[in-house]
């Protein structure tokens, strides 16, 4: 089987070093460059989209933010899985808010805005705070803006409307604030027949919008709600391969924040949590095998290594700590690897993680610093 990615980062990397064993064979789309480069070294093997289509079995994905002459090439393929539908979704807020609706699932209120007028019926109908989100190109908390108090609105408003001036089509989202207890996500697939499968949820931590720490957790009745969750946004989009939906747990009743339609950053951690990890599903997915047990097999937490190429190598010597680089180039607060440390139990998890926490910088690892200063409180 030979699948062709689109984008030619980690996601695909890690494609490619799970689809292996399968004899699944990737080569990434660099969307920029148009060049088609091998995943792991990132040497060119081939020029253009055309002849990159014509030798794949299967065409996916690795990020949202595809231009869409690109995907309407891939569609006409018919090769192209989850759905182009499903790509645009992700990479545009105003249709994703359309999804969850349409699908009957529970998200922050909103509405659009395209002009000075439209802010005003935001601020009136969505309310003060409110969070304000570029409806194409945002990630990472890039293109957000927060509004506190009404005489604010004057101040941001020049750097919103630059922003919908910049680009075609560009418009902001205004959503409710949502005074969340904590954020957690859901990885799942769906396969060709429309069999789905969950992973255990995952907590995660956020730091100045990116996310830096991701837990796996044992929550029944939460779990139980984000798979329904999840089954009602697949099904609606009759989606093949791995999705995330990303919550805000507001007192025990979840919202969806948003969906990635690919592996997501929150699903690292089934790389050694879970009987099978979430590239190989994916990989399972779109070539029409069975999906793999999603089963955690340990506990587990991934953290984010951003903007350090180096970490120091005692740390392979601790049990369960498993260091995952991507072969990028050093630049401040870029995604360059991450950590995965496993335990048999949740304590010794714990235990771990603050003294990973000894170990690592606390500027680049905040989140780990956070989890061992609540602990010997
Ligand atoms: P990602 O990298 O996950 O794609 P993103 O840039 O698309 O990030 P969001 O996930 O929408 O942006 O927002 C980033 C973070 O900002 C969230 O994880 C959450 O902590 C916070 N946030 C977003 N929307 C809201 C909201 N409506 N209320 C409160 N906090 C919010
Ligand atoms: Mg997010």
């Amino acid at each position: 089987m030979h699948v062709l990615v689109l984008g030619s980062g980690q996601l695909a990397r890690m494609m490619s070093l799970a689809g292996a064993p399968l004899n699944i064979e990737i080569s990434a789309f660099d969307v920029n460059s148009k060049n088609v480069v091998h995943p792991l070294t990132q040497a060119v093997i081939g020029h253009g989209l055309e002849q990159a289509i014509e030798k794949a079995d299967v065409i996916t994905a690795e990020f949202e933010h595809i231009p869409h002459d690109v995907l309407a090439v891939c569609e006409r393929s018919g090769k192209f899985l989850p759905s182009t539908d499903s790509i645009k979704a992700g990479g545009d807020r105003r249709l994703e808010k359309a999804l969850l609706d349409n699908a009957g699932v529970r998200n922050a209120k909103y509405t659009v805005i395209n002009t000075r007028e439209d802010f005003d019926t935001a601020i009136a109908h969505v309310g003060i705070p409110m969070v304000l989100k570029s409806a194409l190109g945002g990630y990472d908390g890039k293109g957000q803006w927060r509004l506190k108090n009404a005489e604010d609105a004057e101040k941001i408003w020049p750097e919103m409307a630059e922003c919908i001036a910049a680009s075609n089509n560009q418009a902001i989202v205004a959503e409710e604030f949502v005074p969340f207890d904590r954020e957690v996500s859901l990885v799942g697939a769906r396969s060709k027949n429309g069999e789905v499968a969950v992973y255990p949820l995952a907590e995660n931590v956020h730091v100045n919008g990116v996310l830096s720490l991701s837990t796996a957790i044992d929550a029944p009745e939460l779990q139980e709600q984000a798979k329904e969750m999840f089954a009602a946004v697949a099904n609606s989009l009759d989606y093949v391969g791995v999705l995330a939906l990303e919550f805000f747990d507001v007192q025990g009743t979840l919202l969806v924040n948003e969906i990635a339609p690919r592996v997501h950053n929150s699903g690292h951690w089934t790389q050694q949590g879970a009987e099978t990890c979430q590239f190989e599903n994916h990989l399972r997915a779109v070539c029409g095998m069975p999906l793999g047990s999603t089963n955690l097999v340990r506990e587990t937490s991934m953290i984010n290594i951003l903007g350090e190429d180096s970490l120091p190598e005692s740390l392979l010597a601790m049990e369960g700590c498993h260091i995952h680089w991507y072969g990028k180039e050093k630049r401040p607060g870029r995604k360059m690897g991450h950590i995965n440390v496993t335990a048999d139990y949740h304590g010794e998890l714990v235990r771990k993680l603050c003294e990973l926490a000894e170990v690592l910088d606390p500027v680049a690892f905040p989140a780990v610093q956070e989890v061992a200063k609540q602990f010997k409180s």
